[in-house]
């Protein structure tokens, strides 16, 4: 078996199989089976399989939002992904695609041709990637969205104004999410979030105005506090509470084994 390629942005995964879905947005890694690559290289030991913006939501609910029932976590970095955590567990949906808000249609934008192949998604106008393209070609060069954010940060108008339209594409379509799941708290995290202020003032001015004023009562959204890390710590928490769960702990203890069973 050969090495993966690099894998860029938010992709589905069967995560029953420990496999990474079918997606033209990730080429080469179709049915690439995830825990048959580390059980080559570490022999039979536990293989957990997530995404990365599930595992970057459940690590900013557990560290920050533990007591948060209904939690959203959008991650807008290359696409646009959303992780769902309610009661405590990450929720992926029948077959794992829950929460790829990426793609949702948004108004007034059918001549941007998404990388899935349909028209108008979300990230086809907003994700970082196009957010670097409309800069290049309005006269001010950006290779991806840290460009973008270190443009703002240096005041440029341009790239300022094009953060704040892209808080009310998200916003658009988190205005959709809120009244459809009325979460506690939505998290925004990669990179554009990063330039708070002008992304914030967007999303605010859409979801606020579009949601209906029972779900955006208490409604918290705000930035990731965790950034970087909030994968990390995902990851550590995904695989501790995997190791400490009552069920593995007592297949352990009943089979006399050394460490937990592989999950897949
Ligand atoms: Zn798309």
């Amino acid at each position: 078996m050969g090495s993966p390629r690099r894998f860029r942005g938010t992709g589905p995964a069967d995560f029953a199989a420990g496999k990474a879905a079918s997606l033209p947005i990730v080429p080469g890694w179709d049915s690439f089976s995830i825990p048959d690559y580390f059980k080559e290289h570490f022999g039979d030991v536990p293989v957990l399989v997530e995404n990365d913006v599930n595992i970057m939501a459940f690590g900013e609910h557990r560290v920050n939002w533990p007591d948060c029932e209904h939690f959203l976590f959008v991650k807008i970095g290359t696409g646009i992904g959303c992780g769902i955590v309610v009661g405590g567990g990450i929720r992926r949906g029948a077959r794992g695609a829950a929460g790829d808000i990426g793609h949702i249609r948004i108004s007034g934008h059918d001549e941007a041709v998404c990388r899935c192949g349909n028209v108008a998604c979300v990230e086809a106008v907003a994700g970082g990637w196009a957010l670097a393209r409309q800069l290049t070609s309005a006269g001010v060069p950006a290779g991806d969205a840290r460009d973008v954010v270190a443009l703002v940060r240096a005041g440029n108008p341009v790239a300022s104004r094009l953060v704040r339209t892209t808080g009310e594409l998200v916003g658009e379509v988190l205005s959709g999410s809120v009244n459809f799941f009325n979460p506690g708290v939505i998290i925004i995290g990669g990179d554009p979030a990063l330039a708070h202020e002008q992304l914030f003032a967007g999303i605010r001015s859409v979801v606020y105005q579009r949601s209906l004023p029972l779900a955006t009562r208490h409604l918290q959204l705000v930035p990731s506090e965790l950034g970087d890390r909030a994968g990390i710590f995902g990851a550590a928490m995904m695989v501790a509470e995997h190791v400490l769960r009552p069920d593995t702990i007592e297949a352990m203890v009943s089979d006399g084994r050394k460490g937990p069973s592989p999950i897949s």
